[in-house]
């Protein structure tokens, strides 16, 4: 049985079903307690004929993980920490449910790897995600991918496994997930075609410049973490809540497009969209545009790539275009948003930039998260971070592990100082 090929029958733009396979989906969702996890989870709520919740995962929120747990029922649970997990083990035990409870970075590839897995939600925050994502792409599994990270930390080493394994890949991010509805391609697609050979003249990567889009320049340095992230349309978790206040989430974006559509920097053009309706666009050569739009609600890119090729309802409300008033698109303001060429000098440059900045960045957002850095602070620490340690190929995963070790320490010094 394999979930993961295409109906012959089934077109792009997908068919309503009330069933979205012919048999049960078994999912791992990885980083459950999260933002996209409890969307995961509520759209599976909705589906539970189609979908067994195979596992389920947590950093450290034993109680929001315990919870899932006596809701789904799942064969596996992983905890970041090994007496947690034992812990949970026995207040689930008492109750009589079944879960096993594992822990650390192996019980998540563990999971992601299982046999009996065919769908991996890869929702963990940051470079953390990166061994699970990567141990899926081996197993060949379908791969919803929440985790950009990494993406922009090993793109060339994920695609290669991807292509290798024959597994698939989706993206969840609501950009991506836009312009791989707009392909209206396939998954085989991804990573591999090139625009040119779909008559796409370029990518136009919308985000709506977060909450200090108007701010006042001399007010971001005191701008404080509840502000930063308070985003005015989408409610996420914390460190891509900052991500957006900086825009680095759109640099980031630029370097995760660049892999999954196969395309270099000069192919995308970023767009400030405040209102978060037009998720992204593709401009073929003809000059059609096709836009996706939906209300900002994640639940809509996760069910669409759970049930791709077909389509699933999503409790999504509807756009009420009567009120929607304008939607507008301006040029994003580089001098507020250095982020922005940041990642142009990235796209450019050899592999392990991205892995530099991604890792500086981290840790120059939990600072400011910890009030001991300025938000003005955060993209600057990632730029000398990268200067310092310039760029190279990377070889392997241990290679990129050992960059981006180094890139936290010279963060973490740089923090120290500023
Ligand atoms: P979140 O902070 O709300 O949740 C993160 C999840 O990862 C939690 O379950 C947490 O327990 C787990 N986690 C954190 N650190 C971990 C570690 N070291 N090891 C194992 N597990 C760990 O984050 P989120 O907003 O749900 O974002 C998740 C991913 O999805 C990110 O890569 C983000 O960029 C991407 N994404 C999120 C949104 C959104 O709307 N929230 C949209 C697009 C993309
Ligand atoms: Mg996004």
């Amino acid at each position: 049985m394999d979930f993961n090929k295409q109906p012959p029958a089934a077109s792009a733009s997908g068919t309503l079903v009330e069933s979205p396979a012919n048999s049960t989906q078994r999912i791992a969702v990885l980083g459950s307690t999260g933002s996209i996890g409890k969307s995961t989870l509520s759209v599976l709520a909705q589906h539970r004929q189609s979908y067994e919740v195979f596992a389920l995962s947590a950093n450290s929120d034993a109680g929001a993980l315990e919870q899932q747990c006596r809701e789904f029922k799942p064969r596996y649970a992983v905890l970041g920490n090994a007496q947690a997990s034992q812990d949970l083990q026995h207040r689930l035990r008492a109750d009589g449910i079944n879960t096993e409870l594992l822990h650390g970075p192996e019980g998540l590839e563990f999971v992601a790897g299982h046999s009996d897995v065919d769908t991996v939600m890869a929702a963990i925050v940051g470079a953390a995600g990166l061994a699970s994502t990567l141990r899926a792409a081996r197993g060949g599994k379908k791969i919803l991918l929440a985790n950009k990270e990494s993406l922009v930390v090993a793109g060339a080493l994920l695609v290669r496994e991807v292509q290798r394994s024959g597994a698939r890949l989706l993206p969840i991010d609501s950009e991506h997930n836009a312009i791989f509805q707009c392909l209206q391609g396939s998954t085989d697609d991804l990573g591999v075609a090139s625009l040119a050979e779909r008559g796409v003249r370029k990518l136009l990567l919308t985000g709506s410049g977060g909450p200090f889009r108007t701010t006042a320049l001399e007010k971001l340095p005191r701008v404080t973490p509840e502000q930063a992230c308070a985003h005015p349309n989408w409610s996420m978790g914390r460190k891509i809540s900052v991500d957006s206040a900086t825009m680095m989430n759109k640099g980031l974006e630029f370097i995760e497009a660049c892999w999954l559509f196969n395309c270099g920097a000069a192919d995308i053009e970023i767009l400030v969209h405040p209102q978060s309706v037009v998720h992204s666009m593709v401009e073929y050569i003809d000059g059609s545009v096709l836009a996706q739009l939906g209300v900002p609600d994640m639940r809509t890119p996760i069910a669409h790539a759970l049930a791709w090729p077909q389509r699933i309802s999503s409790s999504v409300a509807s756009i009420d275009w009567r009120t929607l008033g304008a939607l507008t698109f301006e040029a994003p303001d580089t001098e507020r948003f250095p982020a922005l060429s940041l990642s142009q000098e990235v796209a450019a440059a050899p592999g392990s930039a991205a892995a530099v900045v991604n890792a500086a960045n981290e840790i120059a957002v939990a600072a400011f998260l910890e009030r001991r850095l300025k938000f003005t602070d955060i993209v600057p620490i990632a730029a000398d971070v990268l200067a310092l340690m310039g760029a190279v190929e990377p070889e392997s995963l241990s290679h990129i592990q050992a960059i981006d070790d180094e890139a936290r320490r010279n963060a973490l010094q740089a923090v120290a100082r500023a």
